[in-house]
């Protein structure tokens, strides 16, 4: 018998899972761990609410997660609980899939001040991610930055913007929806620092800026390079540009119909936050693209903004003892391998790119590699030896079969048309399934 924990119930947890069960058959135990009550990471906290089909994903794992021979172990925090050294003793193979759940810092002047708040803090806020419930963004002044120019730059500017009748079916927890119903923000911001050929938004999440009911997206046309070149564009990209070019022909009247405006700002580098405690304004540099890369002209201009949100990227949290990539922001890793018993997959493994179903071959590739590391047959106590020191230390520890509980709770309390009204905290979660 193999034993293997999975650290982290996301995406790349439950594919790296489900490819140990096609390898290993009867053969393989797995625990997989979650440092919080609930199961599946991104897809609960990062997907954005009002893209419930994308969250569908879940039944999959959930097949997973309801096999005999793979078992949850909610509640549990790897590096406090239970260090990776005591799980690499229990299991044959100790596999981190922690995502990347911090943000990249903006490091620039001013980026402590009030109302400034990376994209993992504001998109935990909306999701219901016990860390953030408390953020309470002031959405009380006109305009809104949103900093960066790929998909989670859309998501924030899309929640922004959107009215009640627009989150109907979606699982936005309360206190989100209420303070964003209450919203006075008109001007929505998203500045790049480079132009139209370099954005990282896909062309789906992009054209949903063109159907929402009470904001339209604006391109200024001047910022739009030679329609010729976009033919050397990646097919995806060529589209997404379309959508741009789309957006630089809304009319004058359009605009002014609809209260709110989201106005794509290219070449513009974030520079300095200005602002007594709270942030009052962005000092931005033009930018010129040379080679690809983003370089400043010298050019300098403010922007009058009461609430900044960068969203330019996540890092991964560090675990005590476990070589760290300080520059690349993941596990130090070989392919997956940290070393021989320990490994990473998903972002924790290659940063955060791609889509959710990237995670899929990550999960089979570790999993090749732990069958070609094993050769031996297990003396590893696995999940057994886990319980015993979980009761030892009287861990709180969380089943699947609780999480169902839990599931059917936040059901049950849902506002109409939507799927779940979220536990937000862990101690209403744990005490849902008391
Ligand atoms: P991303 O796609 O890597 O985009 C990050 C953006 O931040 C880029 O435009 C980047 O500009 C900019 N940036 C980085 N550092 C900056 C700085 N110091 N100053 C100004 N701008 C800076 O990351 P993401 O939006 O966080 O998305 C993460 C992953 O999740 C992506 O693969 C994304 O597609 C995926 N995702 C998918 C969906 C969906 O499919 N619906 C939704 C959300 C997220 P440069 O290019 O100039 O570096």
């Amino acid at each position: 018998m193999l034993h293997i924990a999975i650290i982290g119930s996301g995406p790349a947890g439950y594919y790296t899972a489900e490819a140990a069960q096609k390898q290993w058959g009867d053969n393989v135990r797995v625990d997989i761990f979650d440092m919080l009550p609930v199961p599946y990471g991104l897809i609960r906290f990062g997907v954005a609410p009002d893209h419930q089909s994308i969250k569908g994903v879940v039944r999959r794992y959930e097949q997973t997660a309801l096999s005999e021979n793979v078992r949850f172990v909610g509640n549990v925090k790897v590096g406090q609980d239970v260090s990776v050294d005591e799980l690499l003793t229990l299991y044959d193979a100790v596999v981190l899939a922690t995502g990347a759940p911090r943000d990249r810092q903006l490091g620039i002047p001013g980026d402590h001040l009030g109302n400034v708040h990376g994209s993992a803090a504001f998109v935990g806020w909306y999701n219901g991610h016990p860390e953030f419930t408390a953020l309470a963004p002031d959405l009380s002044g006109h305009t809104a930055v949103v900093i960066g120019m790929g998909n989670v730059a859309l998501d924030v500017a899309r929640i922004l913007a959107k009215t009640g009748d627009e989150f109907a079916g979606s699982d936005i927890v309360k206190h989100a929806l209420d303070r964003l119903m209450a919203s006075n923000i008109r001007r929505i911001i998203i500045l790049g620092r480079r132009g139209p050929h370099q954005i990282m938004m896909t062309p789906k999440e992009l054209g949903e800026l063109g159907h929402l009911s009470r904001a339209t997206p604006w391109v200024d046309p001047r910022d739009l390079p030679d329609q010729a070149d976009d033919a050397l564009l990646e097919p995806g990209i060529r589209k997404s540009v379309t959508q741009l070019r789309s957006f630089a022909t809304i009319s004058e009247s359009r605009r002014a119909d609809l209260p709110l405006e989201i106005e794509f700002d290219f070449f513009a580098s974030p520079r300095a936050l200005l602002g007594t405690g709270k942030v009052e304004a962005l000092e931005v540099e033009r930018t010129r693209i040379e080679a690809g890369r983003a370089i400043g002209t010298g050019e300098f201009y403010l922007i009058q903004a009461s609430l900044i949100v960068s969203c330019i990227g996540y890092q991964t949290t560090p675990i005590a003892g476990v070589p760290f990539d300080e520059r690349a922001g993941r596990f130090a890793n070989d392919k997956g391998r940290i070393l021989t018993g320990l490994y990473c997959v998903g972002w924790a493994r290659r940063g955060p790119s791609g889509t959710i179903g990237t995670n899929r071959p990550d999960g089979f590739g570790v999993v090749e590699m732990i069958a070609e590391d094993i050769t031996s047959a297990s003396r590893k106590q696995g999940g057994r030896g886990f319980d015993a020191l979980a009761g030892a230390r009287k861990l709180n520890v969380v089943t699947f079969q609780d999480w169902k509980k839990i599931e059917v709770a936040e059901a049950s309390r849902a506002r109409d048309g939507a799927p779940r009204e979220k536990f937000v905290d862990v101690a209403e979660m744990i005490h849902a399934r008391d």
